[in-house]
């Protein structure tokens, strides 16, 4: 008895010191309202162990109902943080759960069932609650992540294991809190492992979602929602590694809008901020789904053709061109046609993304000079050249 005791003692001001420091961390910023909830469960749990802890010297019904109340409270809590957190959309119903369960728990003491029933109930309510808990975790296929496994397997192990103390208690007829023996030993270790994992998981939970949120923002460009410069380079020097290692042909454009300037300054900043979304958007349409394409800046783009040679990608290029000039972009005054200027490069053996992008801005200048609205290829063998601020290298194709 005096050592479960001493447990409960131990996982409310484990629980408590877990609030406070999350209660600190939330004064510190703008948090999520699970991270909250979250916060106010764990306080909420702490207190229900220190009421377990006090329990035998308050009076039978006020302890019971205190403790077992506030501990229900805690899971259902804790159960609705993963909700708000995983994007699943049952608070209410998971709120209703909470609440049957505080009602049917506060009809048992005052209907006088016997303590080992209760024993039995309340491990029934809190095998639930692990349980959903788990499944909310790993139940979510698309979402699948090692992480999310690591938490959800210690709730539904939790959850087998208050199945398996309901049963033990119904069939001695004798189990309550604090009988000392493995069961509730086997109990108290759970919960203790339930204050590491999902302590500590739903934290770290919290900051792989933060990291997910930063890296988009960091490569994504908000306007036209597609990857910005660095997120382009990156991506597409892995593709280039792939190209390489599967010796598949790589080939890139670059995409300027024609006039765009006079655009703006006829229409407003806000008609050209329109026609940078109408391009992306009917550009999108024309390229294939494993075709990469960022906004390297202003009203220049470039697309990333893996697995296609010049001459498929001069087609790609073409039907780009034709699509955006179809697409027209609507002004206060009526409807702007736009057309882009595109210039193609394949990538060579042993060229990096950025050396290629130097020589397909040439066609793309190129297209400029010849009257724009038109796709311009840069092939070494047609047009040496030694690519400005590029060394030219014994060996690379232009050096020849
Ligand atoms: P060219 O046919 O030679 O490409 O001429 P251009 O007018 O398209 O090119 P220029 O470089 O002279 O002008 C680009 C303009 O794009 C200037 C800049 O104000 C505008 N711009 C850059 N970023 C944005 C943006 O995010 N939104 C809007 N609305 N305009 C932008
Ligand atoms: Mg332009
Ligand atoms: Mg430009």
């Amino acid at each position: 008895m005096n050592e479960l005791k001493t447990f409960m003692l131990m996982l409310a001001v484990g629980n408590i010191i877990y609030a406070i420091l999350l209660a600190g961390y939330l004064r510190t910023g703008k948090t999520a309202a699970s991270m909250r909830v979250w916060t106010w469960a764990k306080a909420v749990e702490g207190c229900a162990y220190g009421a377990f802890w006090l329990r035998p010297d308050l009076s039978p019904s006020v302890g019971l109902l205190l403790a077992n109340g506030l501990l229900i409270a805690a899971a259902a809590g804790q159960m609705i943080a993963y909700c708000m957190f995983l994007g699943y959309r049952w608070q209410r119903w998971l709120l209703c759960l909470g609440v049957t369960a505080e009602l049917v728990f506060a009809g048992g003491v005052m209907l006088d069932t016997s303590l080992p029933r209760l024993t039995v109930l309340m491990s029934l309510i809190i095998a639930l609650l692990c349980g959903l808990a788990g499944f909310m975790l790993i139940g979510d296929r698309r979402n699948f992540s090692v992480l999310r496994c690591v938490i959800g397997i210690p709730n539904l192990l939790i959850s087998l294991a208050f199945l398996a103390r309901a049963w033990i208690g119904a069939s001695s007829g004798t189990l309550t809190v604090f009988s000392p023996g493995p069961t509730q030993t086997m109990i108290c270790l759970g919960a203790y492992f339930l204050l590491i994992a999902n302590g500590l998981g739903f934290l770290l939970l919290s900051k792989q979602k933060d990291e997910r949120q930063l890296r988009a923002l960091a490569t994504t460009d908000s306007l036209t929602g597609l990857i910005n410069r660095y997120g382009f380079m990156h991506e597409a020097e892995r593709a280039r590694s792939l190209a390489t290692r599967s010796r598949k042909p790589l080939t890139l454009m670059m995409i300027d809008i024609d006039h765009f300037k006079a655009l703006n300054d006829r229409h407003g900043h806000a008609s050209g901020d329109q026609a940078l979304r109408v391009f992306a958007q009917a550009a999108e349409h024309t390229l294939r789904k494993h075709d990469l394409m960022g906004r390297l800046g202003g009203e220049e783009f470039a697309v990333l053709l893996p697995g296609t040679a010049i001459l498929e990608a001069m087609e790609a290029a073409e039907l780009l061109r034709l699509a955006v000039a179809t697409a027209s972009v609507g002004v206060a005054d009526g409807s702007h046609a736009m057309t882009v200027s595109i210039g193609v490069a394949q990538l060579l053996d042993a060229e990096t993304v950025g050396e290629a992008l130097v020589r397909a801005d040439r066609a793309l200048y190129r297209a400029k000079r010849n009257g724009r609205n038109r796709v311009e290829v840069h092939a070494w063998h047609l047009a040496p050249f030694t690519p400005d601020g590029l060394e030219a290298r014994p060996g690379a194709p232009w050096a020849a």
